[in-house]
């Protein structure tokens, strides 16, 4: 068959096609425990299933709004409130499945052909695909984990070029966990708006901070709406992965942008999850704390293991649920890469991880730590054997 150029330029996601395989090789009764892919190990918390559920019985199922009901916008801008004392109205919202829907849709909506989009790497493994896929082009703006998988303004400097239209800005970060302070994200906020990028603020784990509140550039947002989105959803902070609930905060005029292109799309999303989003936003918060709780111990019991790895380095990552180990320094010619230390794990300890070079950085591997604790420590024991022994 003949397809499209435009497929020659994204490629599968590493992330998903790692769970695939998790999936199958389970499905041949291959005991797998996979820490690949991002997704809280918690059920949905009961209130938002009961509303859920009310939505059903009460036959909630017709067509809503492209954007989402009016209860649902509102209450994304009561979090806004809420959380970062932001005021924003319901023509600022639209509800997307899931935050990739608000990436590309965002994307779709800003960039021209060819436009230069600065994109801090590490990063996760989907933006360069979703930039190429909107005719823009990637362009890296590298950090270290010397520097905790931090960028500043000088990095920005170096990477600028004439033909910059945005910057995609991920705090906390996947793969990494680096996650900034509203200071830092100020200065490179100011910088960006200072020269005309637009910046695309993507906020999906912003609830999971381990050593600080929770930062945004919503502040931005209200004083400069042409020229920050505010990027979110309920798949991380509120267990809800399955749900596709995203959500975007623009400019009015930007979400009626969005709103054009979803309509011919997708629509809206599901007018259940519609109704049981309503009951996460509006709360109570304690599952989200709980969630937050366990997995910063998570975090904890998995880097002190990492850390007794001979010549493995773990950053201790300030948020989001994942780890990124630098594991360059068991490279051998027969395991010459991150993916054959992921291929070799998949294999010798049955434990799914994803190769650095899908976040564009090959000597790492990312593990997830959202599963339980027993699973956590079961898997990197397994590892450290086949890694060690
Ligand atoms: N965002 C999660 C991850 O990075 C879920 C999978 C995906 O959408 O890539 O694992």
């Amino acid at each position: 068959m003949k397809f499209a150029e435009r497929m020659k330029n994204i490629k599968p996601s590493a992330t998903m096609a790692m769970n695939t395989k998790t999936m199958e090789l389970k499905a041949q009764g291959v005991q797998v425990t996979s820490l690949a892919v991002g997704e809280p190990d918690a059920a949905a918390p009961l209130h938002i299933r009961e509303a859920a559920k009310k939505a059903i019985d009460e036959n909630f199922s017709k067509y809503t709004p492209v954007n989402s009901i009016l209860e649902l916008r509102q209450a994304v801008c009561h979090y806004f409130k809420r959380l970062h004392n932001v005021d924003a109205a319901p023509e600022n919202v639209i509800l997307t499945n899931g935050g990739k829907q608000s990436l590309v849709d965002t994307m779709l909506v800003l960039l021209n052909d060819g436009d230069d989009v600065l994109l801090p790497c590490p990063y996760w493994t989907s933006y360069p695909d979703m930039i190429r896929l909107a005719g823009g082009n990637p362009v890296l703006v590298p950090s270290t984990a010397a520097r905790a998988f931090h960028i500043d303004v000088s990095d920005l400097e170096k990477a600028v070029t004439p033909g910059t239209r945005m910057l995609i800005f991920n705090s906390p970060s996947n793969p990494t966990g680096a996650a900034y302070s509203q200071e830092e994200m100020d200065a490179v906020l100011e910088w960006c708006l200072a020269h005309d990028i637009f910046v695309i603020s993507d906020e999906m784990y912003s609830l999971l901070v381990y050593d600080s509140a929770p930062v945004s550039a919503a502040g931005w947002w209200a004083k400069h709406p042409e020229s920050v989105a505010v990027l979110n959803g309920l798949s991380k902070s509120f267990a809800m992965p399955g749900w596709r609930v995203g959500y975007t905060l623009a400019h009015a005029d930007l979400i009626k942008q969005c709103s054009k292109l979803q309509v011919q799309v997708t629509s809206h999303i599901c007018s259940i999850a519609q109704k049981a989003a309503v009951a996460a936003l509006d709360g109570p918060y304690d599952c989200v704390e709980e969630m937050r709780l366990s997995f910063l111990r998570r975090r904890d019991m998995a880097v002190a293991e990492i850390s007794t790895w001979p010549g493995v380095i773990c950053p201790k990552p300030a948020g989001a649920f994942y780890l990124f180990p630098d594991v360059s320094a068991l490279f051998t010619p027969k395991m010459p890469d991150s993916v054959a230390v992921c291929t070799h794990l998949l294999e010798k300890a049955r434990v799914a991880c994803v190769p650095g070079e899908a976040f564009g950085d090959p000597h790492c591997i990312r593990l997830s730590y959202a599963v339980s604790d027993d699973v956590l420590m079961d898997a990197l024991k397994r590892m450290k054997s086949a890694l060690f022994a």
